[in-house]
């Protein structure tokens, strides 16, 4: 596909055939498209300061912070600027490690955190797998991921008393040496996974309780995706480190955050922190994020999100009653996956994962195929598909 232009929820291809984006492209587009106000903040970055190095103060840098103070969990209040969310999280792994002086990351199954080494080892889907010698020298363990529907460990919710949380508890107990605990608060890439209730709170108290930190990777869940500027305000928990990336500046320029709280920042001011890139804090990226939070606040998109959940879970609840291949639908704000199984009952999925790297054809591409044949574009993984508008999607388009 050619793409040559974009406005709102649509992009529109060399031929002029528009597509509704029904993923803002890789859940990143939050704003939509062509916002000018977003625009003229990188015209104006550009002309006034195209670049200063990380380590001077510039006024992006300073007017983004001051209102990241505004929209994230509170308590988290020291920022390292990266390009993306892998580098976010290779940062998180670092300032982890440090402040610890521990080494292992207890990370879970089903999810992606990012493509170098360390968040690609990280990762606890089979994208993994060919980097596995080096994911296991990088010191990350896993544990069972928290997804009701296929419950790893069998249960179901609540009786199981939240058993995945109890699991990773019984892995700090028994490794040495864990400086960390990492989650997408809900799982993006890997089905859009919400946590039962009260799994993030106890999974808050495992780690205080063990001397363990929480990374929450919100690259994707973050920015009022979820209805809430961050998914780990669902449930009032803050980690120690947050990282979060796409929606920051709604994809218009390259930036991601790893955030921390202030006595992991200070720590720091002591203790030299080995890690840095020629384009942290890149003016050219803050400008536009400043822009993209003013916007998100002006539009009340994270309202927004909240408000039409229950109009998209209806509309999915109706869809999962015409179709007996879909065994479930789940989500939170403007962040839906559905999920493709061969028997509602056994829930078996209708495709795996070997099925994608043999080549054979997969159901869902042939529904993301169809779809965009029929002007819309939907994000297609495996055997599930996400549905993730752009934050200023209408009623009418949904
Ligand atoms: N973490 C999560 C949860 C993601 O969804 C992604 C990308 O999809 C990443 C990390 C990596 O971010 P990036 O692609 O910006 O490097």
């Amino acid at each position: 596909m050619h793409i040559v232009d974009a406005e709102g929820c649509y992009l529109i291809d060399a031929n002029g055939k528009r597509y509704l984006d029904f993923s803002s492209q890789l859940m990143c587009s939050n704003l939509g498209h062509k916002n000018q106000v977003v625009i003229d903040s990188i015209k104006k970055q550009a002309e006034d300061l195209a670049y200063a190095m990380p380590g001077y103060a510039t006024n992006a840098r300073a007017e983004l912070s001051k209102l990241l103070l505004e929209v994230l969990p509170k308590g988290i209040n020291k920022f390292f600027f990266t390009t993306s969310g892998t580098d976010a999280n290779e940062a998180a792994f670092k300032i982890a490690r440090m402040y610890t002086g521990k080494t292992k990351i207890i990370s879970r199954y089903r999810s992606y955190h990012g493509s170098t080494s360390s968040s690609i080892a990280a990762t606890g889907d089979p994208r993994r797998w060919p980097m596995e010698p080096r994911g296991k020298a990088q010191g990350v363990i896993f544990a069972p991921e928290a997804h009701c529907y296929k419950c790893p460990l069998k249960h179901s919710y609540p009786d199981c008393g939240l058993a995945c949380a109890d699991y990773i508890e019984h892995m700090i107990r028994n490794e040495s040496d864990v400086a960390a605990v990492l989650v997408e608060p809900i799982v993006g890439t890997n089905g859009v996974i919400v946590p039962p209730k009260g799994y993030m709170q106890k999974l808050r108290k495992i780690c205080d309780e063990n001397g363990v930190l929480l990374i929450a990777d919100e690259v994707m869940a973050g920015w009022g995706r979820t209805g809430e500027w961050f998914a780990m305000d669902l449930w009032g928990v803050t980690p120690d480190i947050l990282t979060t990336a796409k929606g920051i500046t709604s994809a218009y320029v390259p930036l991601g955050l790893c955030a921390t709280s202030e006595k992991i920042g200070d720590f720091f001011q002591d203790n030299y922190f080995a890690h840095g890139h020629t384009y942290e804090a890149h003016p050219m990226t803050l400008l536009p994020a400043v822009a993209t939070i003013n916007e998100m606040k002006r539009l009340k998109l994270v309202e927004r999100a909240k408000e039409l959940e229950p109009f998209v879970h209806e509309k999915l609840v109706a869809l999962k009653a015409k179709h007996p291949s879909i065994g479930e639908i789940r989500g939170h704000g403007l962040f839906w996956a559905v999920d493709l199984v061969k028997n509602q009952k056994t829930k078996e999925p209708f495709n795996t994962y070997a099925d994608k790297i043999s080549g054979k054809a997969l159901l869902v591409d042939q529904i993301a195929g169809k779809c965009l044949a029929e002007g819309m574009t939907i994000q297609a993984w495996v055997s599930h598909f996400v549905i993730a508008p752009p934050l200023i999607v209408t009623k009418e388009e949904i």
